[in-house]
């Protein structure tokens, strides 16, 4: 029952009605592989910041925080009015290239653009998110109650890592050498936000195959975030994660391609993207929680092949038959890809029909990249 890097326990409230997590919750972009292959180039100007961030990510994993999460729709609090009236509440903070959180307050919803254009981004990056999720699938904010979306800049001294802790996005300015700022990419906020919403609906374990569809579902929805602030097509759009994160130094256009992994990068400082399209190159690997942020290609080219089969825009159909897989009831914790398949046929199958084309091809996207989807029920 966690989140990202967790593992937790669960106590409900009689009194509040709401359950009281107490958990770990650190959720980097950047996986660690590839800031260990950094770590080991013989430049300290490489070497030093991505040795300082993985000390830090490896504090931040051993840390516990608690947080109160309101766990079903049974317990959200009531709508008062209809989407249109619904707003995103946003601040964003800057840590000063401290590691303390918040930081100062710097920019509150409704307020104008200041002269830091992190903070402008960041602002920006979470109200794309909101936007999305509200006009697409009439989600309410990260809880779909309504969730005020905080953020932090200029965190820590040239960290290189963004990460969602629970509670709130936090931004590393990049080294610089490497990874430029990390409020940069639309997509990084929207997959990072993303882990939010799946801490309330379907939970998936941050181990194995449901840790690696935890991260696929970020690396989706945070895609369809910026395709839909683009306005592009499931042709048009680009696939990648991360694009605009690395410095001209790096050989690679961002962290992962959902259209073509293990495409990415190929540098000789940061290695090879290890990410495999299909089962055949399925990575078995204890690191990385069992490889989260490697397997997650193995589903995120399946959602690629159904985007692109079914045409248009991929927030339509696509995105609507993942975005009812998250949030059906059909997916436990523990799901591996087989069953995660198997509710995205039933979610396909309840929404648009037995025998329909949608069905048909959520079926073949799945045998593209050899998942044979288990029945659903
Ligand atoms: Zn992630």
């Amino acid at each position: 029952m966690t989140l990202c890097h967790v593992a937790g326990m669960d106590a409900h409230s009689a009194l509040t009605g709401y359950a009281q997590r107490v958990h770990t919750v650190f959720c980097p972009i950047v996986p660690p592989h590839v800031l260990d292959h950094l770590s080991r180039s013989g430049d300290p100007t490489l070497y030093e910041p991505a040795r300082r961030t993985l000390e830090h990510d490896a504090l931040q994993r051993t840390r516990r925080r608690i947080t109160t999460v309101r766990m079903t729709a049974g317990t959200a609090v009531p709508r008062t009015g209809e989407d249109a009236e619904k707003k995103p509440q946003r601040t964003i903070s800057d840590a000063g290239h401290k590691e303390q959180l918040p930081g100062t307050k710097v920019r509150s919803e409704g307020e104008g653009p200041t002269e830091d254009a992190s903070v402008n981004r960041a602002y920006a990056g979470l109200g794309a998110t909101f936007e999305l999720y509200l006009s697409v699938f009439s989600r309410y904010s990260i809880d779909d109650a309504g969730m005020p979306l905080d953020a932090t800049v200029h965190y820590g001294e040239n960290y290189g890592n963004a990460f969602w802790d629970g509670e709130r996005m936090v931004f590393g300015d990049g080294d610089g050498e490497v990874f430029r700022d990390f409020t940069l990419p639309v997509d990084v906020i929207g997959h990072e936000l993303t882990h939010g919403v799946t801490q309330h609906t379907a939970n998936l374990a941050y181990f194995g195959q449901s840790g690696a569809l935890n991260e696929s579902v970020s690396d989706v929805f945070g895609s369809l975030i910026k395709q839909y602030g683009l306005g592009h097509s499931a042709e048009a759009a680009d696939w990648l994660i991360g694009d605009g994160l690395f410095t001209d130094r790096v050989e690679g256009t961002a962290l992962r391609s959902m259209k073509a992994p293990g495409t990415a990068y190929d540098d000789d400082v940061l290695g090879k993207d290890p990410q495999p399209a299909t089962m055949e190159d399925y990575v078995h690997t204890g690191s990385d929680n069992g490889g989260v942020h490697i397997n997650s290609g193995i589903p995120n080219h399946a959602f690629y092949q159904l985007a692109t089969e079914l045409g248009g825009n991929a927030w339509e159909r696509a995105g609507q038959i993942w975005y009812d897989t998250l949030t059906s009831g059909g997916l436990t914790p523990d799901a591996d890809f087989a069953a995660f398949a198997g509710v995205t046929v039933s979610a396909a199958t309840s929404r648009y029909g037995d025998g329909s084309p949608e069905r048909e091809a959520v079926l073949k996207s799945w045998s593209v990249v050899g998942v044979s989807p288990a029945e659903a029920g």
